[in-house]
């Protein structure tokens, strides 16, 4: 089972890129040269000051906005953070949690992934959950075993129905940013070890579900090696997507 049963998702993090006014024109120019690619669907994660003009360059287009965080509390004294009654308000469908610039740079583990994520899907909104091991970890051989652990801590408590609403993106933290892509056989292998513990925590049929993204350098040229892989349904991409040719190839890549 495959595409038969997932579309694929190919969403951009444009991290902290783009002000408002330059997010309109690459969101217009996506848009535009995705508009007869229906064959997945297209995602792209703002900045938080752009989502009012990135939902509004949106509109009537194939491209969906997301958000890079959320916090895990409604609302209080939490400075700098967004709730996420605050996304849903302003249009936002989707959100990332987990990305491993939050886990590295501001101190985001397991733990609080979860309470985000638990958050979002309260809020109506759909997660990106990232998650994936860091250098040593994949030269150490326990590859299998961090990712295995972070998907069940960071999907804890979590029901099936749930599940409807969250993407995992397998992110190796060495490949992110780098120019160093997994192999579609690496990247393949450990999507579905993920799906894996998936079936385990709740059933085959939800593992079948679930969309599971590589990310980690996809670009023009690698994007339909790994898209061609079975258990890999679409790309979480940072560098190319700020960039609405290139973003727009992998777009195609995954049509097939
Ligand atoms: C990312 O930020 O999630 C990412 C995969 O970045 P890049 O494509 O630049 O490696």
């Amino acid at each position: 089972m495959k595409k038969e049963v997932r579309r694929a998702i190919i969403a951009g993090n444009w991290k902290m890129n783009m002000t408002p006014s330059a997010a309109k024109e690459a969101i217009g120019k996506t848009a535009e040269l995705t508009k007869d690619m229906n064959g997945c669907d297209v995602i792209l994660c703002v900045p938080f000051v752009d989502i009012p003009a990135a939902v509004e360059a949106a509109k009537g287009t194939n491209v969906k906005i997301g958000a890079q965080n959320v916090h895990f509390e409604k609302k209080g004294a939490f400075t700098g953070e967004i709730a996420g009654d605050m996304l849903v308000e302003c249009g936002i469908e989707y959100v990332i949690i987990g990305h491993s610039e939050r886990r590295q740079y501001f101190g985001e583990t397991d733990k609080t992934v979860n309470l985000r994520t638990k958050a979002a899907l309260e809020a109506g909104l759909k997660v990106i959950l990232c998650l994936g091991e860091v250098l040593e970890e994949r030269e150490a051989g326990i590859t299998s075993e961090i990712v295995s652990m972070q998907t069940k801590l960071d999907l804890a408590g979590l029901s099936a129905e749930d599940m409807k609403n969250v993407i995992i993106a397998y992110e190796p933290v060495w490949a992110i940013g780098t120019g160093l892509t997994a192999t579609p056989e690496q990247a393949e292998e450990v999507c579905a070890i993920i799906r894996n513990v998936i079936a385990g925590l709740y059933s085959e049929e939800v593992a079948e579900g679930v969309t599971i993204q590589y990310g980690g350098s996809m670009n023009e040229g690698n994007a339909a090696a790994l898209l061609s892989k079975v258990n890999i349904d679409g790309g979480l991409i940072g560098g190319a997507s700020l960039v609405p040719e290139k973003f727009v190839q992998i777009v195609e890549a995954a049509q097939a």
